[in-house]
């Protein structure tokens, strides 16, 4: 559904109009395109003093096209390496960093702070580490035109931060700020062969690939290599098959909750084996909890979260989920924040994270694959369409990029995720939603 405001901040009176009313100013942000695969403009490289890293971020961000520069009076991007930030006094050095050069970032810009995880043994470490958590949390939300701020733990060596600085630093994370990400551990890490198609001899599921989010999905793990065994439920079996056969994969029209739904599963499968497993098939049956019957609560439980939990039980058990193998589920922020009429459904998605957590770390251990969630905000689908026009404009406009996300931007993070390099992570595509921040 267009976004009729957007357009109209993108025209010179839109823009005079909203200064003078001190309305959202949202900016058009720059996603990826073939034309335009990465953000355009220098890549500044700076360092709060003593780092391990150095040498070794130099190559990395060499090797994603972005040549660190030392100096840069517009830059696109902006590297700040905090991983030796060991005490509060350090901290005086992220501001002697950032604050000279955070006006000159271009509109879409990215900053990437990099820390270590706080160290439970020393807190004087884990006060200022846990300090840049709010740091680049409110510098995301001061930066806007199109500009967002995350921060990449690192606990192990640069390496292992290479997808994820791929995603953060590309205009394929548009719509993702304020994030606080942990890399590794190293089992996690997979660096293909090809970074433009780094998904290729790889086969996926996505259920719920008929539309929105999932059918997005489905494009860009094609468009990363990977072969898709595409699942939705035999009433969407038309438009499955369309978006099969406009991706050269294969419909798999099931409902997900069905008994046979693993059994179904592997025999679709071209090779019996499977790497990449997307559960992005989700319902909502609003009401309020006390007028909610059992059905409806049951439905939301049973399609987001039960079925999500049997259907990964049995492929990892049984090895058809092979070793390497990448597991994305859909949380939501209704499941951090909560949201009236949605009790089901952010029972749901809250479940989504609660397996997270606890089942990547064994699921690596015992098994070799990882497990991730995304959190989507409001993104433009079907499902939001539906909502109340002006709950759907606050949706959109509540955010530090003040507007919506799109299905290819819960995608794009997918697919990163489908790549590797983090485990255990829940990561919201929901530019910095005020809800649950
Ligand atoms: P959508 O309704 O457009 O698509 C969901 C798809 O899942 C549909 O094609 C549907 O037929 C399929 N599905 C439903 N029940 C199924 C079942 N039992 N078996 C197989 N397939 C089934 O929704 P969307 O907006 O694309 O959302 C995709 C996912 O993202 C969902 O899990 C949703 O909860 C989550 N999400 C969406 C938003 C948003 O703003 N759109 C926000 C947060 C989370």
């Amino acid at each position: 559904m267009a976004d009729r405001y957007l357009n109209f901040t993108a025209t010179a009176p839109g823009r005079f109009l909203t200064r003078r009313l001190g309305l959202p100013q949202p900016v058009k942000l720059r996603r990826w395109s073939p034309e335009h695969p990465r953000l355009e403009g220098d890549l500044l490289l700076l360092t709060t003093g003593g780092s391990r890293h150095t040498d070794d971020l130099v190559e990395l961000l060499t090797g994603l096209g972005h040549p660190p520069a030392t100096t840069s009076a517009h830059p696109a991007a902006v590297v700040l390496d905090a991983t030796a930030v060991a005490c509060v006094p350090d901290l005086t050095e992220v501001h002697t960093a950032l604050h000279p050069v955070v006006r000159s970032i271009a509109d879409n810009g990215r900053v990437v702070v990099l820390g270590t995880p706080p160290d439970p043994d020393d807190h004087h470490q884990a006060a200022a580490q846990q300090a840049l958590e709010g740091f680049v949390r409110s510098l995301a939300k001061e930066l806007g035109r199109g500009r967002t701020a995350s921060l990449v733990r690192i606990p192990g060596p640069a390496a292992t931060a290479a997808s994820t600085l791929r995603f953060l630093l590309s205009p394929k994370s548009a719509y993702v700020t304020g994030q606080v990400i942990e890399t590794g551990p190293d089992a996690a890490v997979r660096d293909p062969a090809d970074w433009n198609r780094p998904l290729a001899g790889r086969t996926a599921l996505v259920t719920g690939a008929a539309r929105g989010i999932g059918e997005a999905v489905a494009d860009v793990l094609v468009r990363d290599g990977a072969h898709v065994v595409l699942l939705d439920v035999p009433a969407a079996q038309h438009d499955l098959t369309r978006v099969a056969d406009r991706l050269g994969g294969t419909a798999l029209p099931l409902d997900i909750t069905a008994d046979d739904a693993v059994d179904r599963i592997v025999a679709a499968l071209p090779t019996g084996g499977l790497d990449i497993l997307v559960h992005n098939a989700g319902i909502t049956r609003d009401r309020r909890l006390a007028n909610m019957p059992r059905d409806r609560w049951n439905a939301v439980l049973d399609v987001n979260l039960a079925a999500v939990l049997t259907t990964t039980d049995t492929l990892l058990r049984t090895g058809v989920l092979r070793p390497g193998g990448r597991i994305v589920a859909t949380s939501s922020i209704a499941g951090i924040a909560g949201n009236a009429g949605q009790t089901n459904y952010a029972a749901s998605k809250a479940g989504i994270a609660g397996l997270t957590r606890s089942l990547a770390p064994r699921a690596l251990a015992e098994h070799g694959v990882t497990m991730n969630a995304v959190a989507p905000g409001f993104i433009e689908t079907k499902m939001t369409a539906a909502v109340p026009l002006l709950i759907r404009e606050a949706g959109r406009r509540m955010n530090s990029l003040a507007q919506a996300g799109l299905p290819v931007d819960v995608a794009e993070a997918t697919s990163w995720l489908a790549t590797g390099g983090v485990n255990a992570q829940l990561i919201r595509i929901c530019g910095q939603s005020l809800l649950g921040a």
